[in-house]
């Protein structure tokens, strides 16, 4: 689903530049469920963002499901973007003036998806995600879980091929960080491919295999399996 080779991304800044990602390596096959962990300003935002479209790297090759992400003009990677990737991040980015029902339909406007079929789906989704009942309410009558909910159906709504999420329980609080990845790995069972991005090792030991970033590069990449095995000799 996605190959990664040899990834740079620096950051210029006037005569300066930060080398942040040197030579990431990174493949990911479909229904995985991966966990990019490392220290704050290890790149860990950085390379997401890549892998998600929104931001561009200055070496190496990207292919995602077949396609080679490099040089895309605009119009290309935003219908890429739309049709392959789905976002959910760490302050959820609901719309505050809109129901959940049309937060999650707004992916599917921007796609001019039809309004009845808009409806359905984001009815659908909220149901994935247990909040049926709450389609005609705000965010500001949501929990915070219940909010990164409804951003995890919007980012479910358009049926992309990855969930990419940057720190999503990043701020929930414990007991409702563990029903959000709950809800993560149920999706993932359905056999959606999700990349996590997190620093907080509880979360990480809830995917099927971790990634460690440090200093910008990945020193360690292991299945749950292994990494639980070695926590134990
Ligand atoms: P993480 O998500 O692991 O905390 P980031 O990928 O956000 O790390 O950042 C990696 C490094 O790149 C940090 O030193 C950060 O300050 C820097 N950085 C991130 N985004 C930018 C940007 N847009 N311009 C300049 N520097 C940036
Ligand atoms: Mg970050």
């Amino acid at each position: 689903m996605i190959e990664i080779k040899d990834l740079h991304k620096s950051y210029k800044m006037g005569k300066n530049s930060l080398h942040v990602l040197k030579g990431i390596n990174f493949n990911v096959e479909e229904g995985e469920l991966v966990a990019i962990m490392g220290s704050s300003g290890s790149g860990k935002s950085t390379l997401l963002n890549i892998l998600g479209m929104l931001d561009e790297l200055d070496e190496g090759s990207y292919t995602l499901d077949g396609v080679a992400i490099k040089n895309l003009n605009e119009t290309k990677a935003a219908q890429y973007r739309n049709k392959f990737l789905g976002f959910i991040f760490q302050s959820f980015n609901l719309i505050n003036y809109k129901s959940a029902a049309e937060n999650v339909a707004l992916p599917l406007y921007y796609q001019k998806v039809a309004r009845k079929e808009r409806q359905e789906k984001a009815l659908k989704y909220l149901t994935q995600v247990g909040l049926k009942e709450w389609a005609g309410h705000l965010p500001s009558e949501l929990s915070g879980g219940q909010k990164q909910r409804v951003a995890i159906a919007r980012a479910m709504a358009a049926e992309p091929k990855v969930l990419l999420a940057d720190e999503p329980t990043g701020a929930l609080d414990s007991k409702t960080s563990y029903e959000v990845m709950d809800l993560i790995q149920k999706i993932n069972d359905q056999g959606n491919t999700i990349l996590i991005v997190t620093h907080e090792p509880d979360i990480a030991d809830m995917c099927k295999r971790i990634v460690h970033l440090k200093d910008g590069v990945i020193i360690e990449d292991k299945k749950i399996e292994q990494v639980r095995a070695s926590k134990y000799v």
